[in-house]
């Protein structure tokens, strides 16, 4: 398959690696040129669970690829995402897959400004990856990576995406509901990364203090209400329960917002808690948790001098 990856940092070169090893052919496409001409030069590094490689691959900005792709996986932060849809419009034909696999809320709105329906693959993945320096990242995990067209009449093209991925061991998944998926993993990052990242601790130390539960159940709540308006039903104790599973598993995480704000870059808080707040208020909710979280993560950026 002809592959461009649309945002190669942390996943889309753990992505991209794992594509080209399983025998696509791969473009990575970006704009961060010290990224870029390190991989050009001395190829891309990659640590995939343990295990250090390096390999040849394509990479430029999209402004000076030619070509066309099969299917391009966006891996932008949710703010770069409409800035990168505008810079790949060139390289679509009327066929080309679009996959996107960020974090965040309200995605699949932007994506069908730019792309028709019929080629919009929705999904969340449970890979996890980090930038070591320019040209050298680490990916891990074992999948799944769960997607799911965005026209019920359009499943066969998906599958080959779901197949290839399986393919190449990133344990692709043909999902019944995926806007499920969105709506709970959203959950956790509007819970664990933004709490984790205004209290500066990390997941087990969270869990430990005396108002988590209370802290859950008032974000979490947040979150079911407006799930509740785009026909998702998220059980607000199911999905409390679900957070504590996966705290009791990564208690030592520090998540990716945390990482975010230490290594001075923007959060994606705009497109969780931000998302929830915005919708609450123009639907007449009262939202208080999600308004005053954005607040204090954008308040911290600002004292941490990110633009
Ligand atoms: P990333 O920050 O590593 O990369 C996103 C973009 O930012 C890339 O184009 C990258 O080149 C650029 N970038 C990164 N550091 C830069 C720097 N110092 N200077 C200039 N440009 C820089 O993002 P990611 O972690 O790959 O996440 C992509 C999406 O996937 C997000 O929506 C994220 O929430 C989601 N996600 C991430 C993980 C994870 O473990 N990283 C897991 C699940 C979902």
């Amino acid at each position: 398959m002809k592959i461009a990856i649309a945002g190669s940092g942390a996943l889309g070169c753990g992505f991209g690696y794992m594509m080209q090893k399983g025998g696509n052919d791969v473009t990575l496409l970006d704009f961060w040129d010290e990224h870029i001409n390190t991989i050009k030069e001395n190829g891309l590094s990659v640590t995939v669970n343990g295990k250090e490689d390096t390999i040849n691959i394509s990479i430029g900005k999209p402004e000076e690829i030619k070509d066309t792709f099969d299917t391009i996986f966006i891996f932008t932060k949710s703010m770069g995402l409409r800035h990168m849809l505008e810079e790949i419009k060139h390289t679509l034909t009327e066929d080309t897959k679009v996959v996107c696999l960020l974090n965040g809320l309200g995605h699949a709105n932007t994506i069908s400004e730019y792309i028709p329906k019929k080629n919009i693959i929705m999904g969340t993945t449970v890979w996890t990856g980090g930038l070591d320096a320019p040209g050298k990242t680490h990916f891990m995990g074992e999948g799944p990576v769960e997607v799911q067209n965005s026209d019920e009449n359009e499943e066969e093209g998906t599958r080959q995406v779901v197949q290839m991925m399986a393919d190449c061991g990133l344990n692709g998944v043909y999902s019944s509901n995926v806007h499920f998926t969105t709506w709970r993993k959203a959950c956790v990052n509007g819970t664990m990364n933004a709490l984790c990242s205004l209290l500066d601790c990390n997941i087990k130390e969270l869990f430990d203090v005396a108002q988590i539960d209370e802290l859950n159940q008032g974000i979490v709540s947040e979150f079911s209400r407006v799930a509740e308006t785009e026909g998702v039903t998220l059980d607000v104790e199911e999905t409390i329960n679900y957070l504590k599973g996966i705290a009791e598993k990564v208690g030592g995480h520090y998540p990716s917002m945390h990482q975010d704000l230490k290594n001075k870059r923007p959060t994606e808080i705009d497109f969780l808690n931000g998302m929830v707040a915005k919708e609450s208020e123009r639907r007449g909710f009262e939202a208080p948790y999600s308004k005053q979280i954005t607040q204090l993560i954008h308040a911290k950026e600002d004292i941490l001098g990110i633009k």
